[in-house]
């Protein structure tokens, strides 16, 4: 099914897919969506945050969902996200052809900006269905070209004054189940193509501004400067260095924009964006000492620095009871913990939430190497039917 998506969304300068939320590709990938569940007899509704809901049955309290995103991160893969969307398809046509009537609702969900790869906020989509995110705050969030999430979702037709906390919405998830391409090496490692989900450990993501003063790069001698890029580049390697002395952290700077950003101009601001997950309750004390590094780096340059927290979660165990459950129906499959940040973690406090997670024979993800067989893919379809015809009981 994901070949039928394979031309949507292709990044010709990074490789992979940039699909970002509401944009052409993003837009093109809900419309595909809404076709196959409507050749499955599913009604289709946009919630009040840009989440796409397909019903299978009344919508009400007690439904089994499943989904995933659809969105990716900047030339990222063809599996994440869009993998736990085709395989919940494919499980819905799987328990038609079986014949025979859930006795709950059963919904596919396909959640809004799961990478924040446009505004920023990781799992916004399901950070405003459950209220993780202030609405005001996520209104006002700007992706790189400065449109607000707000202008955003106006333009794809949705209400910005009604973004915000549903619980009428959250209120109808019984159960909520997500397929996910694995993100590391967890499954090659223990030789098994399917796992369900343990714990996704804390992560947050930090932006830090480091202003000096922009000038000529050969009128401006050496001792005249307040170079910003001096401080970003010693932060970069403090990241590594102070991570390093950290049991399992993970820590990275993925992302660095000098402004204005000319060959022949010495930088004005240099934004620095941290990404840090460190299992246990270490991440804060972690960004407490890289941000302390920041700043001695700053001061050596003459340049100040701000540091602003975008978004932060704790570690998530997902529900114990349904965990079992899942792995004794699909025969004893191993249990995984992840680094990775999904849909489900943000649910988890809220409702009974599990992940199934399908092997990745190259253990690279959130770059185009991410890959999954086609046996792998369609045991994970088959393991995900077998999930829902037992959760619809
Ligand atoms: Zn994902």
């Amino acid at each position: 099914m994901l070949a039928e998506i394979a031309d949507i969304g292709c990044d010709r300068r990074r490789g992979g897919y940039s699909r970002h939320v509401f944009d052409g590709a993003e837009r093109e990938l809900r419309g595909w969506f809404a076709d196959h569940a409507a050749r499955l007899g599913l009604d289709t509704e946009t919630d009040r945050n840009g989440n796409v809901w397909a019903w299978w049955g009344t919508p009400g309290p007690g439904a089994v969902v499943t989904g995933s995103h659809l969105d990716s991160v900047p030339g990222g893969g063809a599996f994440d996200g869009p993998l736990g969307v085709a395989s919940a398809l494919t499980a819905v046509g799987a328990l038609r052809a079986r014949g025979g009537t859930p006795a709950r609702p059963l919904a596919v969900v396909v959640f809004a900006e799961e990478e924040g790869g446009r505004f920023g906020v990781p799992c916004l989509g399901s950070r405003l269905l459950t209220g993780a995110i202030d609405a005001e705050a996520a209104r006002n969030l700007r992706d790189p070209e400065g449109v607000t999430f707000a202008e955003a979702a106006r333009a794809a037709g949705l209400d910005p004054a009604r973004i915000g906390p549903d619980p009428e919405a959250l209120g109808r998830i019984g159960t909520f189940v997500e397929l996910h391409v694995e993100q590391g090496r967890g499954l090659i490692d223990l030789g098994s193509p399917v796992a369900v989900g343990s714990t996704v450990i804390a992560h947050g993501r930090w932006r830090f501004t480091f202003t000096g003063q922009g000038n000529h790069a050969g009128a401006t001698p050496l001792s005249d400067r307040r170079d910003p890029m001096l401080p970003a580049a010693a932060t970069v390697a403090a990241v590594r260095r102070l991570a390093a002395g950290v049991p399992d952290a993970r820590a990275t700077v993925g992302r660095l924009v000098p402004s204005p950003g000319g060959t022949n101009v010495i930088a004005s601001t240099v934004d620095l964006w941290l990404d840090a997950r460190v299992p246990g309750g270490g991440t804060q004390a972690l960004v407490d000492d890289i941000t302390a590094a920041a700043r001695a780096a700053a001061a050596d340059e003459g340049c100040a620095l701000t540091v602003r927290q975008e978004s932060c979660s704790d570690t998530v165990a997902f529900d114990d009871r349904l965990r079992a459950e899942l792995g004794g129906l699909l025969g004893g499959v191993p249990e995984l913990a992840t680094g990775a940040g999904h849909d489900a973690a943000i649910l988890a406090p809220h409702v009974p939430s599990a992940m199934l997670y399908v092997r990745n024979p190259t253990g690279v993800s959130h770059a185009p190497e991410e890959h999954a067989e086609p046996a792998d893919v369609e045991r994970g379809a088959a393991a995900l039917t077998d999930v829902l015809e037992h959760l619809c009981r």
